[in-house]
């Protein structure tokens, strides 16, 4: 079950524990723009690095390129955004809210569901269904219908005032080029995937690629979502991982399940237990798909998308053909059943699209505890920790002599100018050990190494394990190779 209450507390925890901050907050922030701090941006930085070592390092068939984020106004056009990207929109007349119609819609199933009074789940499960179909039909009128014969309200005015709905489109412009010249609007790309798509036969010819092979980007994409909520979740300004897999036609459904089980394998690979995934089939298709699921993640706040698996047919290169009017064919050499090759053709692709910021909240939201437990004098301690996967932690070891002087700060300085040519360590030598340890779980470092005078003697430190809090003696010259091991883990 998710546990909502979590949520203001992981919060304000990022704040202190220098992860995650409100845009331009000495300016008292900017709505669904955040900054990652010290301890965030590694994390984020694991993360990314870790994803694209196992798509263009794991496979051989898949590589790697970084796009600009600017891109001629056409490639807009041609992939549909212009026209179709654009979420309906309802507003509440008294309060002048806007609301996204499905999460109004959502959000009210949600609080009926939770009610949980007789044949609250069922209306709920119904108004779901019904929604979907509607959505799917494009069928604005209906849904108006729906929401009124519910009577969802807003959630200011309380009222049920609404206007009709209308689509919004979620692409920010802005214009290149001086006032002075014709100034040419651009748009910043709500997507990474289409800087791929336009580089698709540059990078298979260079680098001589062979079908089915992949290419995959990293990358800030910004869309103007008009309900910003749920902190990193939905962001103005967020980065996407994505992979675009190139294949012959017919064997899109092949590869599509392929790719939805090994991201499901993925996620699991970095810490995310499987009983918090699931498939979510899509019931409305997008124009340019044959077949959409999304990998669902159970969040504080409920079950939501954390990754996007399309089989996006040849509709993106075949636009792209058609606006730029040069040719985006693949000669296939590979012969067919009857021996002749499979000639010219615009290749099928599969896509795998994750968003980084919501993975960097699904990991903080598992690994975020609060313990309490009882002393051996029977007292209560508590700690709030991080259990943040060894691999993707910011920093991996804290090491601490245990006082500041009879030469244990020299020793623990040593220890450090070794680590930290092999992982991120942090140092510290002031305050009791013991507060020394809470900081490190609450910043959710998995290893501390302490430098007492015992060490002076015997060179053996004690390692501390975040996790267990389990404590034992190592020597002092094992730690960076014992470290360094159990990160890999
Ligand atoms: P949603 O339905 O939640 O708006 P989407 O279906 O529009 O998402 P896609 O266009 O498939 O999302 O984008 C791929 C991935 O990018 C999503 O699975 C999500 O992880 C991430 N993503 C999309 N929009 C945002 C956003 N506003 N903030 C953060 N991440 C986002």
């Amino acid at each position: 079950m998710a546990d909502a209450n979590i949520f203001p507390a992981l919060i304000a925890h990022c704040k202190e524990y220098g992860y995650i901050f409100p845009s331009s907050e000495i300016y008292d922030g900017l709505s669904a723009v955040y900054d990652y701090g010290q301890n965030g941006s590694q994390l984020k930085k694991n993360i990314r690095d870790y994803w694209w070592k196992s798509m263009t390092q794991f496979n051989e068939n898949i590589v790697g390129i970084d796009a600009a984020i600017f891109m001629h106004p056409i490639t807009w056009k041609a992939s549909g955004h212009v026209d179709s990207f654009s979420d309906p929109m309802i507003d509440n007349k008294d309060s002048n809210k806007r609301y996204r119609v499905d999460h109004l819609i959502e959000g009210f199933a949600e609080e009926l569901r939770d009610k949980g009074g007789e044949g609250d789940k069922e209306k709920a499960d119904e108004i779901i269904s019904s929604m979907e179909k509607l959505i799917a039909a494009d069928d604005f009128e209906g849904l108006k219908k729906l929401i009124e014969d519910n009577k969802i309200k807003c959630a200011i005015s309380k009222t049920c005032n609404w206007t009709d709905i209308r689509q919004f489109n979620l692409m920010f412009s802005t214009e290149m080029g001086s006032v002075a010249e014709e100034a040419n609007t651009i748009y910043l790309r709500p997507e990474t995937a289409q800087g791929i798509f336009v580089n698709f036969l540059n990078v298979q010819k260079t680098g001589r690629m062979k079908i089915p092979f992949g290419i995959a980007q990293t990358g800030k994409a910004f869309r103007n979502e008009i309900v910003a909520r749920q902190f990193i979740f939905r962001m103005r300004e967020f980065e996407q991982m994505e992979m675009q897999f190139f294949v012959r036609p017919g064997t899109q459904m092949e590869w599509y399940n392929y790719w939805k089980a090994e991201r499901l394998k993925w996620h699991e690979s970095i810490g995310i237990p499987a009983e918090k995934l699931k498939f979510h089939d899509h019931v409305k298709l997008a124009h340019y798909a044959d077949a959409a699921v999304d990998i669902e993640f159970e969040f504080p706040f409920g079950w939501k998308e954390l990754e996007g698996i399309h089989s996006r047919t040849d509709y993106d290169l075949s636009r792209h053909q058609q606006f730029s009017k040069k040719k985006l064919q693949y000669f296939d050499n590979d012969l067919k059943e009857d021996g002749k090759p499979y000639g010219n053709y615009i290749p099928y692709v599969v896509e795998t699209s994750v968003g980084l910021d919501r993975l960097v909240l699904a990991i903080l939201s598992i690994a975020y505890q609060e313990e309490k437990w009882n002393k051996e004098d029977g007292t209560e301690d508590s700690r709030v920790v991080l259990k943040i996967p060894a691999k993707l932690a910011p920093v991996k070891l804290a090491i601490l002599p245990l006082i500041k002087k009879d030469g244990l700060p020299e020793i623990a300085k040593q220890v450090m100018s070794d680590c930290k040519q092999s992982f991120q360590c942090f140092y510290e030598e002031k305050d009791a050990i013991g507060k020394r340890y809470r900081r490190m779980d609450a910043i959710g470092t998995p290893f501390c190494v302490t430098i007492d005078h015992q060490t002076k003697e015997d060179n053996m430190v004690t390692i501390r394990y975040r996790d267990t809090m389990a404590q034992e003696r190592i020597a002092l010259s094992d730690v960076r190779k014992i470290v360094s091991k159990k990160v890999e883990e």
